[in-house]
């Protein structure tokens, strides 16, 4: 080939690009509002359109009547025999994996109850649930893209809640040259809120979620900020807390140890609970049923986030505070802790107008569907299609 060959190539493959991301963002297009979107000509976007239908990526379905005059525009949809990647979502008691097409529409979809926690028996099973994926979708799948309930660093699980250290998730890649994604529950939740969810459109979001501890990330544009070595958003670990708890992480005084049902069984005079996630909302429900104990339980519990937020703020200057899982929960139990608690850790130059929080408009598929996210990242990246549409 020569190299005015290779520019053309190059060319044409940064215009199927620019198309299946956009119809990736917002599926259920039309051909024109895409054509406009992206400053293509109308016989532009029809022959990238046939090239993407012709290889199986999208596909036209007859669009919506529109005004008196012309055909309508066709709307743009995933292929029937598309591209799909696979989100796994390995969670302190429960795993659940998707899988996930063009457009973020779930297609099939699985979870269940680990057995044994150990890392080799929950990979083990993980990989037997990806593998007996249906007949249609296991051939085209392009991705597996894993959100763990623990810290993340160059590509390996460094600590989770399940007690894993040091583990790599390589026996989950079912077929070899597929890509194999791993990162942060919460931060690639915080990625599905940006992109899909009530971050939509906001420049800078600082997303914050509790499950077992306090998790998150900053999102600058739809992209996460996780530091050098992948690890960062352990916003968790910063020492808000009582310096004389000693954290499972290694350190005192973790914010961590505030925020979850660990620390309402500790204001229960209880002992720590196996699942603090369960006994969280155990103790929710208690409070909401108006048992005054528990509602003091809460109480603290939502204080404690609140003045973390604020002092999130003050480091960050966030847009905007999407909030998932226990912390959606507590801002809708305990609106005014939260807030009081939120205002008075701010600097005063804030208080006007703070950024306010948002409840996550995606609830528990946000991890799974930013899994999916950082995956089709990948495999609609210039390098991935090179090597698919030549
Ligand atoms: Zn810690």
């Amino acid at each position: 080939m020569t190299a005015d060959h290779h520019h053309a190539h190059a060319l044409r493959r940064q215009g199927e690009l620019a198309v299946l991301r956009y119809v990736h963002a917002n599926p259920g297009s039309t051909r024109a509002q895409m054509a406009k979107a992206l400053a293509l000509g109308t016989g532009s976007a029809t022959e990238i359109t046939t090239r993407l239908r012709a290889r199986k990526w999208i596909d036209e379905i007859d669009g919506p009547k529109t005004g008196t005059r012309g055909r309508p525009s066709p709307t743009l949809v995933p292929h029937p025999k598309g591209p799909l990647v696979c989100a796994v979502e390995i969670g302190h008691e429960r795993w659940r994996m998707a899988i996930v097409e063009l457009g973020a529409g779930i297609v099939e979809e699985r979870s269940g109850r680990h057995g044994a926690r150990d890392a080799e028996s929950v990979l083990a099973a993980l990989r037997k649930q990806i593998a007996g994926a249906s007949r249609e979708c296991l051939p085209r799948l392009r991705a597996i893209s894993v959100a763990v309930s623990g810290t993340v660093q160059r590509g390996r699980i460094v600590q989770s809640t399940l007690g894993w250290s040091n583990v790599g998730i390589e026996a989950l890649r079912i077929r070899p040259g597929m890509a194999l994604l791993l990162g942060n529950d919460a931060s690639l939740g915080g990625v599905a809120e940006a992109r899909r969810g009530a971050g939509r459109g906001v420049a800078v979001l600082l997303h914050l979620t509790i499950e077992v501890g306090v998790g998150g990330v900053l999102v600058v544009d739809g992209r996460p900020v996780l530091g050098a070595s992948g690890a960062a958003g352990e916003f968790g670990h910063m020492p808000f807390g009582d310096r004389t708890l000693r954290c499972p992480c290694g350190a005192h005084g973790c914010w961590d140890l505030e925020v979850d049902g660990r620390a309402m069984a500790r204001h229960l005079g209880q002992p720590p609970p196996r699942d603090p996630r369960s006994a969280a909302e155990r103790t929710l429900r208690d409070a909401l049923g108006g048992a005054s104990r528990a509602r003091k339980a809460v109480a603290s519990v939502t204080a404690a986030f609140g003045r973390g937020a604020g002092a999130l703020v003050s480091a960050l200057d966030p847009d905007r505070i999407t909030l998932s899982g226990l912390a959606r929960e507590l801002a809708t139990a305990a609106p005014d802790a939260l807030e009081c608690a939120y205002r008075d850790a701010l600097m005063s130059f804030r208080r006007e107008a703070p950024p306010p929080f948002a409840l996550s408009a995606l609830g528990t598929d946000g991890v799974l569907l930013g899994a999916a996210e950082v995956a089709f990242d990948e495999v609609l990246s210039d390098v991935r299609l090179a090597g698919e549409l030549r």
